[in-house]
């Protein structure tokens, strides 16, 4: 097959990684950085120009569109699909991850075990919203943040109600959640690649933080998953409407709860900590789907 890799920095763990892996398995790999292609619009034939060249066809496209870049990104992943090439995540399902909001309703819409979550913009009644919440502790989150940053535990009333104006002071839309004490700073990240968990680990706050972020210093390690986790991974998943994805859940009181899903999961800390070959994985998901000619996706 031949496949392109849609990636800003092909250095990167995971983009080295998944050219190893679509190499070592006999198929063409291009590594083609999004921000350098250019689309013309009015073409009734798609195209991408990159470096002054037409792009040929493709067999698949792995986007690895960072988030800051979405929706750029995302119309250049578009025009790959409307050429009729195979997405491994498709672009509207990649918008869809990157709005936490939308992601939550999609999921509660499936009936998938959520945190209770209250969405607000710049509310003036912070009171009134702790009081919806049945009070401290809460979570305060800003619709924006990645890799745990914007991200608030407030213990009490009175310090919520502070970093709510605060937020509300810079206009902003935030979510305040129930603070699920019982995870205990840790959390189960799940690699989804189609229709199967192939890999998990539990990953740790650094000591102190409630926030288990690698990128915040925190650890991993591999974990066995129970039976119930996994079909909530695969159903979060499926209502993102993600082929390849990490779902980060927590170990409630009331059952596993979905924190969010990644559409472009990194792969070191899982592969490091699991021994599993995840980006091989996602190349033999791409033999299986990408049938030349049947991509069903145009783009819409
Ligand atoms: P980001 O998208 O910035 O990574 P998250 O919403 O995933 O932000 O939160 C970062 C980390 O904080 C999570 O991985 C989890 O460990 C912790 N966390 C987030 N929300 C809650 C919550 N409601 N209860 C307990 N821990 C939480
Ligand atoms: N193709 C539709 C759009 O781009 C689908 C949107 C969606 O379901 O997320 O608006």
């Amino acid at each position: 097959m031949k496949l392109a890799l849609m990636c800003r920095n092909a250095n990167l763990y995971s983009h080295r990684r998944l050219v190893e892996a679509a190499q070592a398995r006999g198929h063409e790999i291009d590594v083609i950085n999004h921000l350098r292609c250019y689309i013309n619009i009015a073409a009734h034939k798609p195209e991408i120009i990159y470096g002054g060249e037409k792009l040929g066809m493709y067999d698949a496209v792995i986007p690895r569109i960072g988030a800051s870049v979405t929706f750029f990104g995302t119309a250049i992943l578009r025009q790959f699909e409307m050429m009729g090439v195979y997405p491994v995540n498709e672009s509207v399902a990649i918008s869809r991850s990157r709005d936490k909001l939308r992601s939550l309703q999609l999921l509660a819409r499936k009936g998938i075990g959520l945190p209770v979550t209250i969405f607000a913009h710049r509310t003036s009644d912070a009171a009134k919203m702790l009081e919806l919440m049945g009070g401290a502790p809460v979570v305060i989150k800003l619709l924006e943040g990645t890799q745990g940053l914007g991200v608030v535990l407030a213990e009490t009333n009175k310090s919520a109600e502070s970093v709510i104006q605060a937020f509300s002071s810079v206009s902003t839309d935030i979510l305040v959640q129930e603070f699920v004490k019982e995870a205990n700073g840790e959390d189960i990240r799940c690699l989804v690649v189609g229709d199967k968990v192939v890999a998990a680990m539990m990953r740790k706050g650094k000591e102190g933080d409630f926030r288990s972020n690698l990128h915040r210093g925190g650890s991993a390690r591999a974990i066995k998953i129970t039976p119930t986790e996994r079909s909530t991974a695969m159903a979060a998943a499926k209502a993102m409407g993600l082929n390849v994805c990490g779902v980060d859940l927590l170990r409630s009181n009331h059952g596993p709860v979905v924190m969010e899903v990644n559409s472009s999961p990194g792969l070191e800390g899982v592969e490091t900590a699991t021994g599993i070959d995840v980006a091989g994985k996602i190349i033999e998901h791409i033999e299986k789907a990408a049938v030349p000619g049947k991509t069903k996706t145009r783009g819409k």
